[in-house]
């Protein structure tokens, strides 16, 4: 029931409008809803000013005081609450320089991206429309709010989104606002990286990327943004919705002389070490040419990622990276071989760097952990047992 979210915040909009003031359900929420589909958080729009909304709330957090959100804490459920906005000049092509409270709704939304995303809804699911949004949505059209080269001008990474919601929904793209892409694609060079991952995060999850991510290379976007400039993104075939991750595994994996620095990317430390992940892999996967290879690489790499791999092997084999046949590795075979592994991980074997170097009494170094690599494969392998007295007699004849 897509309703009913709108139901639990309603008396947030009724207690606004009690105190004389007006309130909207606005963005992408209403935009949901217009098409059917779920919704997952809410934005509301008002007349009142920031202060004005923390005076008549009981709970409330100021999150974004000075853009004018406020953050209201009711029935357990958080809503960001945004004082009605009108923006200032822009400069570089992002931000604008200051924001101004209006009283107006008008104002407010005329500053949105997209028609579709400039509706606004009253708690008795009353439209206010200004820009024709749900006629867009009815022909699947996305249109920028007013001009779209005054607009894409303003704020570059609305040329993202724009390609974001394309890949989400499928819709065509206005030729006016196709036209401002294009001629201002270059721009996207001011954004935060930050704000750009974002939105390729959504873009590449969308389930019509493939138009999208022809538009991208059409206009040649990549060439503007941190890491993917230094890679040949016409190269690339994407055109399944794919995990963020998985792409940049993919890229990196198809042009391995690139240095590109995934630091550039500013995403976390957990992110870049599971790209880390995948890009071993898929550079490991046609490495495999017999079982005991198999064995290791399913005890190596998690089986769920190895799983996530194998469901883009068509994706793959597009992008001309190496494969292994599918009658050897497949999630049958992958599951069956993880299931019959001796050992998880390192952690259960049944001797230690101390009993080691007790046996072979040589003092320290480097050789240790490659004995202990060699244990661990043997005992993958089935050469020997994981019980300490069988592993000391191979220990005896092999290290
Ligand atoms: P999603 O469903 O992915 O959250 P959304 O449309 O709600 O999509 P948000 O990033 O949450 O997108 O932004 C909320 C709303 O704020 C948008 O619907 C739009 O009205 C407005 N908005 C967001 N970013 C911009 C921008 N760069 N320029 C103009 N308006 C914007
Ligand atoms: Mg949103």
């Amino acid at each position: 029931m897509t309703k009913s979210i709108f139901e639990q915040a309603k008396p947030i909009l009724k207690t606004l409008q009690s105190n004389e003031y007006q309130a909207f359900f606005v963005g992408g929420s209403v935009r949901d809803f217009l098409m059917h589909k779920p919704i997952h958080d809410i934005d509301i729009t008002t007349s009142a000013m920031p202060e004005e909304i923390e005076a008549i709330f009981e709970k409330t957090i100021p999150i974004g005081r000075e853009h004018g959100t406020i953050n209201v804490v009711y029935n357990g459920e958080h809503y960001e609450v945004t004082t009605f906005r009108a923006e200032g000049d822009y400069e570089d092509h992002r931000r604008p320089n200051e924001v101004f409270f209006v009283r107006e709704l008008y104002e407010d939304v005329k500053r949105r991206d997209f028609t579709m995303n400039a509706i606004a809804m009253d708690a008795d699911y009353h439209i206010l429309d200004y820009f024709g949004g749900q006629q867009d949505i009815d022909h699947h059209i996305i249109r920028t709010v007013g001009n779209a080269h005054e607009r894409f001008n303003e704020d570059a990474l609305r040329i993202i989104r724009g390609l974001r919601f394309q890949a989400q929904l499928g819709f065509t793209i206005e030729k006016n606002t196709f036209h401002g892409m294009k001629s201002h694609i270059s721009d996207i060079k001011y954004l935060s990286i930050e704000r750009i991952v974002i939105e390729l995060k959504k873009l590449t999850s969308g389930r019509y990327i493939d138009r999208s991510f022809q538009n991208l290379q059409y206009f040649k976007a990549f060439n503007y943004i941190p890491f993917f400039k230094h890679y040949d993104l016409s190269q690339m075939i994407l055109d399944e919705s794919v995990p963020f991750s998985l792409f940049i595994a993919l890229l990196k994996v198809q042009q391995p002389n690139v240095k590109g620095h995934l630091n550039d990317l500013k995403i976390s430390n957990n992110e870049k070490k599971h790209i880390g992940k995948l890009e071993s892999i898929l550079t490991q996967l046609p490495n495999i040419k017999s079982k005991s290879d198999f064995k290791l690489f399913v005890y190596d790499y998690s089986q769920k990622d190895i799983l996530n791999v194998l469901t883009f092997t068509t994706l793959i084999v597009k992008n001309n990276l190496p494969n292994v046949s599918p009658l050897i590795v497949n999630a049958q075979s992958v599951k069956e071989i993880a299931n019959q592994l001796p050992i998880q991980s390192r952690k259960e074997i049944d001797i230690n760097g101390k009993d080691l170097l007790n046996l072979v009494n040589k003092p320290s170094g480097p050789w240790l952990k490659t004995a202990l690599r060699e244990i661990e494969c043997a005992i993958i392998d089935g050469d020997v047992q994981n019980i300490k007295p069988e592993l000391i007699k191979w220990v005896k004849t092999h290290v």
